[in-house]
Formats: structure tokens, C-alpha cells, sequence
């Protein structure tokens, strides 16, 4: 069983109606290891430059994160990102994306990752997910896609490739209403499965999120909360608890996956409590385990018929 994830690592900035961070580490690829890691080792493909401290590498590693496909550009600055959100946590504007490293990233595949069973295709540009996809010699059991927004605007054509070859989208709900043109979610997820995944997700921020599948439907609530301190990272979180929990059973089912959305909510409940990835590093399973069950009472009721 092995478990690729390609996706950023980064500096971000975020300013919140609560507070303000000054650059602390981000990235997707970054959320979605320290998140599936906590279920199957990681395999991890990205690229950071040489202001990328080596303490953050060891910490990954030391959560059995594999980083020989990190490739690290000791003369160039790592990607950074910044963003605001406002008193609706739902909502976010970005104020800079500097690409740097990754402007010119070109993944290379190392030989020990050619086992990859679940591919997990984490926010980056659409190409770079796409050239990760063709240099497995074996297509992989599953391959999960994220993107964003920005991508739609700037590589629209690359993004429609790339979900070409892929299993499951995962999007945020108003990413999908750009990608199909339809504001109807039902409609936006039978137009996208026409594209090539035969499984949609679309989260819906403090809503939830929403799974379809042929003509099925399933939709996890996100646990509401007293306080959402920074929501950044929440969907790469979302993401890492999904495939992680897939790679460990190596079940693909549409039951599955059920399962799945919930450890990526109750994964993702966790990431919005604190700046940047520090509530996921300090979790334990017990943690975890009790937030699990909070979701099925959130969910769990009775109810008589005819
Ligand atoms: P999320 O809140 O789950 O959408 O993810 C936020 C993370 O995505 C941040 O840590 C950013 O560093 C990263 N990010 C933002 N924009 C991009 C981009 N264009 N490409 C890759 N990663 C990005």
C-alpha cells in the first residue's frame, strides 16, 4: 500500500476578523501530510526553496512523510501565499500569490514511489498534477484531484486534461459552479462527472460537504463550532483525512468513502481551531477518536415512519 501526495508546501500570511499571522508554514501538499499521515505513510512530491526551514522537514519526516520526492532550490524562495478572510469565515481573498519555486516546478517521480496504490493530486497548477499522473508507470488504484479557483481563471484548459484522468474532484461549491457553469450543485456534479471523475465532492466551508456518485448522494455536515480561529488549510485537511483513510482500509466503495468525508470533517474540524497546521500537530488519537463521535451524535436520530 503506498500513498503519493503532490502538492505545495509554503509560507502563508492570513489575516482573520481575529488575528494575524506573521509567515507561517502552509501549503496544501503541507495540510494533507501532516493530515494523512496520521493513517498510512505518505509519500510526498513538492517543492520548497532554501528559506524552507529543515526543521519543518524533520518534523514531517518524523511522522513518516517519505520527502525524496521534495525537490529543495537552495538559490530560490519558496511559494507564498496570502490571504484575508472577513466575519464570514466562508469567504477569503487572496492578497499575493508569489509562485516562486513553483513557477517552474517540474516533479520528477523518484523510482521508490512507482508503487503508488492512491494518488493524492493536491492544489497545484494543473500540468504539474497532470505530468505527475503519466510518470506512473501503473495507474494507481485512485486518484483524488483538488484544485482552486486561480487555476480555472489561468489554465482552464490544463485543469479539463487533468480531470480527464482522475477518480474523485474535490472542490469547493462555488469552484464547482465555475467549472460547469451551472448554479444548481446537483446539476454542477453531473456536469463535472461528465469531465472524467466518477466521484464529486463539493465542500460547503461550515456546511459541510457534499458526495455524488452516479445518481447517489451523500452529505457530511461539518461539526459547527464555537470558534473558527483560521480556516486556512481546512480543505487540504478535508483531503488528507479522506485519502489517508482509503489508503489504510483500501477500500474504494461509494460506503467507503462515506466513511472517508467524515474522518476528512472531523480532520478538518480540528485544522480551523488554531493558526496555520499547529492543531494538527498537536492532536493525538484519542483526540481524534473523540471528535468522531461527536459526529455521529451530530447526525444520529430516530425517526418513525408512515
Ligand atoms: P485551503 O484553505 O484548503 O484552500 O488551502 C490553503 C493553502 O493552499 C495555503 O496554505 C496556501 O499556501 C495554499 N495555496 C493557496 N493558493 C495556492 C496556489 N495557487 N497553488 C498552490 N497552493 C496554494
Amino acid at each position: 500500500m503506498s500513498l503519493v501526495v503532490v502538492g505545495s508546501m509554503a509560507f502563508d500570511a492570513i489575516e482573520t476578523p481575529f488575528g494575524k499571522s506573521d509567515k507561517i508554514i502552509g501549503g496544501a501538499g503541507t495540510y494533507i501530510a501532516w493530515c494523512a499521515s496520521n493513517y498510512a505513510p505518505v509519500k510526498q512530491i513538492s517543492v520548497v526553496g532554501g528559506d524552507f526551514p529543515q526543521a519543518e522537514l524533520d518534523a514531517l519526516t518524523a511522522r513518516n512523510v517519505n520527502l525524496e520526492g521534495v525537490q529543495i532550490k537552495k538559490d530560490e524562495k519558496t511559494f507564498f501565499w496570502s490571504g484575508r478572510y472577513h466575519m464570514d469565515m466562508n469567504s477569503r481573498d487572496t492578497i499575493e500569490t508569489q509562485l516562486n519555486v513553483l513557477g517552474d516546478f517540474q516533479p520528477v517521480v523518484p523510482e521508490s514511489y512507482q508503487d503508488c496504490e492512491f494518488l493524492m493530486l493536491g492544489n497545484l497548477a494543473p500540468s504539474v498534477q497532470l505530468s505527475v499522473i503519466e510518470q506512473l508507470r501503473n495507474r494507481p488504484k485512485l486518484v483524488v484531484m483538488d484544485t482552486m479557483n486561480f487555476w480555472m481563471e489561468i489554465a482552464m484548459d490544463d485543469l479539463k486534461k487533468t480531470l480527464a484522468k482522475v477518480d474523485v474532484l474535490m472542490v469547493n461549491d462555488s469552484e464547482a459552479r465555475q467549472l460547469s457553469g451551472d448554479y444548481s450543485l446537483v446539476r454542477a456534479a453531473q456536469t463535472i462527472m461528465k469531465m472524467g471523475p466518477q466521484f464529486v465532492i463539493i465542500k460547503k466551508g461550515e456546511h459541510g460537504a457534499l458526495l455524488f456518485h452516479e445518481k447517489k448522494v451523500f452529505f457530511a455536515p461539518a461539526l459547527p463550532l464555537e470558534e473558527v480561529f483560521d480556516p486556512t488549510g481546512a480543505g487540504d485537511t478535508f483531503a488528507g483525512g479522506f485519502i489517508g483513510h482509503l489508503a489504510k482500509t483500501r477500500d474504494i466503495s461509494f460506503n467507503n468513502m462515506k466513511t472517508a468525508i467524515i474522518i476528512g470533517s472531523a480532520m478538518a474540524s480540528f485544522c480551523v481551531e488554531k493558526f496555520g497546521t499547529q492543531r494538527l500537530r498537536e492532536i493525538s488519537k484519542a483526540d481524534v477518536d473523540e471528535r468522531l463521535s461527536d459526529f455521529v451524535q451530530l447526525v444520529n436520530f430516530d425517526i418513525a415512519l408512515g
